[in-house]
């Protein structure tokens, strides 16, 4: 008897303090005051938007590689620019080029071409490139169009990592564009991963990464490493294939 009565005091008491913390619940949900969640300052900032953002920072506008350096050892780089198209081509050997500024996290434009070449090259020997984000992590440049080759090593894949969500390859001669949204990895003070590096990548329009998370290092063989660093550049890849570069802006975040 007692036990059943000590039962419903604290059923009772229970019921009390859920009703209790239920009216205050309502009463923080249900603000009279519309003001209370507009914030005004500071204002966002004001750009024009258009073919290229107001606050795009140029990395190659078809005249120069000033911008640019040699991803070895930061000697000028050597690639081919062609003025009259506003483009710029891999000179095989000349070596992966650089962006001589460094960046973190960013919206990047780029449009790129693969050239045309034999049905003797095929998968990666096949208008093979890359943009590497921080120097290190590439997103596949490549001729996909009617060449297959491992799935995650196509164009719009990560290499190695991650597949396209699906093929969007313009046909081999015409250009693509690659709009590249980059969060860069953060680390822990003991060298761990603290937030990973994710990227979007819209090949052409069409979506073929979606907030992908980076494994790590892009390898070749083995897997992915993850070295604590801080700021990288953009870096193209010089893989012997003639891939030509044009319009690249990017935008800070
Ligand atoms: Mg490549």
């Amino acid at each position: 008897m007692k036990k059943s009565l000590s039962i419903l005091a604290i059923s009772l008491l229970t019921l009390a303090f859920n009703v209790n913390a239920q009216d205050h619940r309502h009463a923080v949900v249900n603000p009279t005051n519309p003001e209370i969640t507009e914030y005004w300052d500071p204002e966002v900032k004001v750009i024009t938007p258009g073919t290229v953002p107001s606050d795009a920072i140029i990395l190659f506008d078809g005249k120069d590689l000033s911008q640019w350096e040699s991803a070895k050892d930061g000697s000028p780089a050597q690639w081919k620019v062609d003025p009259t198209e506003k483009s710029l081509t891999v000179v095989a050997k000349a070596g992966n080029i650089s962006t001589k500024q460094k960046f973190e996290n960013y919206q990047l434009h780029i449009e790129w071409r693969s050239p045309i070449e034999p049905d003797t090259k095929k998968s990666q020997g096949k208008g093979n490139s890359g943009v590497f984000m921080q120097g290190m992590y590439e997103v596949q440049v490549m001729n996909s169009y009617q060449n297959r080759t491992y799935r995650n090593g196509q164009a719009g894949s990560i290499y190695k990592q991650s597949a396209p969500l699906v093929n969007a390859t313009s046909k081999m001669g015409e250009w693509n564009t690659y709009d590249i949204i980059y969060t860069a990895p953060k680390f822990t003070i003991n060298g761990g991963i603290e937030t990973p590096a994710y990227v979007t990548v819209i090949h052409n329009g069409v979506v073929v990464q979606n907030h992908t998370k980076i494994q790590g290092t892009t390898e070749y063989i083995g897997q992915p490493k993850n070295p604590v660093h801080g700021p990288g550049p953009i870096s193209l890849q010089d893989h012997g294939n003639l891939v030509s570069f044009r319009n690249i802006w990017i935008r800070e975040m």
